[in-house]
């Protein structure tokens, strides 16, 4: 049985699509909300391709492949969220986007429901002031690709009650993830810990001091990282990682944090790694 029986997450694209999928796979009717018609069609294709590939490796079965789709509902609108018990916000890391999108859904969802963000460095007690129910907002950081990783990471903000994170906690297990308690500091864990050497591997690059196999290679084999730190970066999103950067520095005011040239350069040019096929590495 389900955790929750209607879940919506809002933005379809690499987070929200795995984040919908996940919750159908485990039961949940699922509303997929994105306003881009385009990218919410892409959504929903990702996560038929998805279920398609794990029922083709012997994962989960045909059935239950279909019976998980038919669970998830393409919609336009926020006001599709209306009669949610959860709502997961996965869009763009921009913090005046989430506002906009959070203040909306306090009108539109009951008063009761949880909404959750899986912002990567956005403050959740900014986010949660944005609505008038801050201790029903906290941060659900899922990882990429959801339907494979293990980690939630759930932030409690400044007002987040201890119910709201039982629950959240709860939910996530109920997912099959391990959930670990981070409190509201830019980053948090994941990102304060991961981005400055995503971006000591770009400046690096940068700088010649290796090519991007060599340093990609140094992290695989010295470190035993699964992948390197440049194509994890082309699978998060060079966009993302420059979001987070910039997240980094204005909140923690430390010249540490400061993004590498290349890496801003790469993006204004639109090589934003996988999503545009064109990053550290073409796909
Ligand atoms: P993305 O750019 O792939 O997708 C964002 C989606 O949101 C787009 O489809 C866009 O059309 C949609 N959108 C934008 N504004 C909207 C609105 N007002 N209403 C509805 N939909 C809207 O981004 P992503 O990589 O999926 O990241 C989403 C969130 O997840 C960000 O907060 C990011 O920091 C976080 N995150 C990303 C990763 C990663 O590896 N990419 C990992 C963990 C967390």
């Amino acid at each position: 049985m389900a955790y929750f029986e209607r879940v919506a997450v809002v933005g379809a694209g690499t987070m929200g699509n795995g984040i919908a999928q996940t919750f159908a796979q485990h039961g949940s009717q699922v509303t997929l909300i994105d306003i881009d018609a385009k990218s919410l069609e892409k959504g929903l294709a990702n996560i038929r391709a998805s279920l398609d590939k794990f029922a083709s490796k012997g994962t989960i079965t045909k059935d239950d492949a279909d019976a998980a789709f038919g669970r998830v509902f393409g919609k336009g609108t926020l006001a599709e969220a209306q009669h949610c018990q959860l709502v997961v916000e996965a869009v763009v890391e921009r913090e005046d986007v989430k506002a906009k999108v959070f203040g909306e859904l306090d009108r539109v969802t009951d008063a009761s429901c949880i909404l959750a963000t899986n912002t990567s460095s956005i403050s959740i007690t900014k986010i949660a002031a944005t609505t008038k129910r801050p201790g029903n907002v906290i941060g659900m950081h899922f990882m990429n690709p959801v339907p494979l990783m293990k980690l939630v990471e759930v932030i409690r903000g400044q007002e987040t009650s201890d119910a709201t994170t039982k629950t959240v906690v709860e939910c996530s297990s109920a997912l099959g993830k391990t959930p670990v308690e981070a409190n509201d500091y830019p980053g948090f864990v994941s990102n304060r810990v991961l981005m400055p050497m995503i971006n000591e591997a770009v400046y690096c690059l940068m700088e010649g001091v290796s090519t991007r196999e060599g340093i990609d290679t140094v992290m695989k084999l010295g470190m035993n990282h699964p992948m390197g730190p440049l194509a994890l970066a082309d699978l998060i999103g060079l966009d993302v990682c420059l979001d987070i950067l910039n997240v980094l520095h204005d909140g923690l005011g430390d010249p540490k944090y400061r993004p590498c040239p290349l890496l801003k350069r790469m993006v204004a040019a639109g090589r934003l790694g996988r999503k545009s096929k064109k990053g550290f590495y073409d796909y």
